[in-house]
């Protein structure tokens, strides 16, 4: 179906990012990687993306916390592959605290990472989208992109705002060929989410069983983890031709969390 289309995903070294790209190549599209880790393992991936599925795939390092970084990703995939037809806006980082002890510079980190990051981006892809007269726009925000937890203020934040983004870009873009839609998760099982899950332990002296059951079972009616492959099949569907009038929506894949 993506066959000769270009995603672009960010954040894409690990978790949901990688799962994603993963489930982009195998349907057919070009992939640009994007995030941080360990040099040979990234290219080790990124080799393996095109072994595996017979497609081209690059790596662009860019830091989503600096705008020009941003811009110029943009510009070269657009320039190593003739075009960016699909832009998943993924990257994100996580810091708990109660607001009066929330750093400053937690706050700023989470904000550019997981909210302006996603503006720079749709601003410098928008216009190739528009010409082309075909785009898919997908933001990974959260259910905490439409519910709040107590000491995730930034992220809160970043992710509500992540959904009021996708809409307006949706609204802007609805007769252009150009969907813009958001993913909330609810949880993942991912190196951020593992960090949470030690903390509990750490905090409580519960195994890690323990700790993850009571991480999932204060949220979500299902006590069973999304997997990260359940939001690239996601994103493959909002690709697809079925999608075509489906834009400004955020979709939940959370175990019933916000049903609540
Ligand atoms: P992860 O920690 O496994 O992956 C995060 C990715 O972002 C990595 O590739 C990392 O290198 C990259 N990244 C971080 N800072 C970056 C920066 N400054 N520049 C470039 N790349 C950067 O996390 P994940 O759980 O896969 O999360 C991915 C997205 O899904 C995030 O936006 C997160 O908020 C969202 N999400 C996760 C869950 C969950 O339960 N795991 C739930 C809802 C939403």
């Amino acid at each position: 179906m993506l066959k000769g289309k270009t995603a672009l995903v960010t954040g894409s070294t690990s978790g949901i990012g990688l799962a994603t790209a993963r489930a982009l190549a195998a349907d057919g599209a070009n992939i640009m990687l994007n995030g941080f880790g360990d040099k040979d393992a990234i290219e080790k991936e990124r080799a393996g993306l095109e072994k595996e599925f017979g497609i081209k795939a690059r790596y662009s390092p860019a830091d989503m916390s600096k705008p020009a970084e941003i811009a110029a990703m943009i510009a070269t995939t657009e320039k190593e592959f003739g075009a960016l037809d699909v832009l998943v806006n993924n990257a994100g980082i996580q810091h708990v605290a109660l607001i009066e002890d929330f750093p400053l510079d937690k706050w700023d980190a989470v904000i550019a990472i997981n909210l302006s990051s996603a503006f720079h981006a749709i601003r410098a892809a928008m216009p190739g989208m528009k010409q082309r007269k075909w785009g898919r726009i997908i933001n990974i925000a959260s259910a905490h992109g439409l519910v709040a937890s107590a000491q995730k203020v930034a992220y809160v934040a970043a992710k509500h705002g992540i959904v009021g983004l996708t809409k307006v870009v949706a609204i802007e873009a609805a007769n252009d060929g150009v969907t813009c839609n958001a993913i909330c998760p609810g949880w993942v099982l991912t190196p951020l989410v593992q960090k949470q899950i030690d903390a509990r332990a750490q905090a409580t002296g519960q195994s890690n069983r323990e700790a993850e059951i009571a991480l999932l079972s204060e949220k979500q009616p299902m006590h069973q983890f999304t997997k990260p492959e359940g939001i690239g099949a996601l994103a493959v569907f909002l690709c697809s031709d079925g999608a075509a009038s489906i834009t400004g929506s955020a979709y939940s894949i959370d175990g019933g969390w916000v049903a609540q």
